[in-house]
């Protein structure tokens, strides 16, 4: 049913797929409703998410070199469960791991990278800070040449793994531009608090950073990296994975409500018996299919190596916005039990709140299409 057109997948597509689905349904979803509720991430599955190849799946070499549509199921499936576990898994595999590989040299590689796909070593990526978000060029952190090495300073706000992070990729401005650094977060002058309070995403670590005369040696920084733009291209290959991701947790939605619906009587018969669900019902499946075409219509392009950054923020902003719909729609169905997180349809409803924000907002990629459209920039 949730495959509505049987998309053409491969056997190893299947095959990732499938592994995916079955270790988060044995191992993930007995407890993340818990761990969403005490507002803590599930570091205990990371070493499994090591031995499956989930962490950096699509790099060579390091990782275990899969086509991106076998990364894009994943983080479905990841998704299907809680974005929590997605978010862990897009941060250390395109947000750290992908910088690592891209900008980094063999040096700094060999070093992290083989800990990084066994889950040994946590990554996090530090860009936004409090005031520059949607704006990240405006940041403040700074890094400035001293000696054989760098001093930074600054902070950074709503970072995913922060505090449980081995390394951070930090972006500072430097007397070249903004570059990239990797940085060990037992670094003195490195530290990290928590972000309380939360009401979405509860299933993840976030944290601020703060970097108080932070000494680096020379070797830190990305030497690959030049200007805002490689931090964009880091964030491109996570949007790829949120494009892909949020179908799971469209899928958990609409499997939820239906499963409920079809067992609770009102007026004398199930409330899946009424013409006004079953429209909710036609309208999901239909949204879900439309995420599917488009998402495996972006891997394909994406593995052959045409992909514009462009079709990533169109994919992203379309399948964050009809996931978050799927998931508003389906919480309607289960009527009062709509809102406990005895069913899992509030916890995706909330966490897509973030999923419409993060990694550039619905409204900032509107305005990437736009000027992809007209040639006239309407950022500022
Ligand atoms: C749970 C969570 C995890 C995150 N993880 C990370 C991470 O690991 N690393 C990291 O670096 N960042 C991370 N982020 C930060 C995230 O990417 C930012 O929140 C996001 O880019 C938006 O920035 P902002 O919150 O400062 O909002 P703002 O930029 O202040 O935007 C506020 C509103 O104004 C709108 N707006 C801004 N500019 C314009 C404009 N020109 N035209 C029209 N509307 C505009 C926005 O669309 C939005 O609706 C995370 C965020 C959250 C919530």
């Amino acid at each position: 049913m949730l495959n509505y057109f049987d998309l053409p997948f491969s056997d190893e597509e299947r095959l990732v797929q499938q592994t995916t689905r079955e270790w988060v349904e044995a191992e993930a979803l007995p407890t993340i409703a818990d761990h969403f509720e005490a507002g803590t991430f599930p570091k205990e599955l990371i070493p499994r998410m090591g031995e499956l190849g989930l962490l950096g799946a699509s790099m060579p070499k390091y990782g275990a070199g899969m086509p991106y549509s076998c990364y894009g199921l994943i983080c479905q499936e990841l998704e299907r469960g809680d974005t929590g576990l997605r978010s862990f898994v897009s941060v250390q595999s395109s947000l750290t791991m992908f910088p690592i590989y891209t900008f980094g040299t063999d040096e700094q590689k060999e070093r992290y990278l083989p800990g990084m796909a066994l889950g040994q070593l946590i990554g996090c990526f530090g860009l936004t800070e409090a005031d520059h978000g949607s704006d990240p060029s405006g940041m403040e952190t700074r890094a400035v040449p001293d000696g054989d090495g760098w001093v930074i300073n600054g902070s950074k706000m709503w970072i995913t793994n922060g505090n449980v992070a081995d390394l951070c990729i930090i972006w500072a401005k430097t007397p070249d531009g903004i570059r990239g650094f990797v940085v060990d977060t037992d670094t003195k002058g490195f530290s990290a608090r928590k972000v309380e309070k939360k009401l979405s995403l509860r299933a993840s670590v976030t944290s601020e950073l703060h970097f108080d005369d932070m000494r680096v040696p020379r070797t830190a920084l990305l030497p690959g990296t030049k200007g805002i733009g490689s931090a964009l291209r880091c964030l491109n290959e996570a949007r790829f994975g949120i494009a892909w991701g949020v179908i799971g947790a469209a899928m958990a939605c609409l499997e939820s409500s239906l499963t409920y619906a079809k067992a609770r009587p009102q007026f004398g018969k199930p409330i899946a018996g009424f013409q006004l669900t079953q429209a909710k019902f036609a309208d999901m499946l239909t949204s879900i299919t439309q995420m599917q075409a488009l998402a495996y219509q972006l891997a394909k392009v994406k593995d052959a190596g045409t992909l514009r950054h462009q079709q990533v923020s169109l994919a992203k902003r379309a399948n964050a916005a009809a996931a978050l719909e799927v998931a508003r729609t389906a919480r309607t169905i289960l009527g009062g039990n709509g809102i406990s997180l005895e069913h899992p349809i509030i916890r995706h409803m909330a966490n897509l709140e973030t999923v419409i924000t993060y990694e550039g907002t619905h409204e900032i990629h509107t305005l990437v299409l736009g000027q992809d459209l007209t040639g006239i920039a309407a950022f500022a």
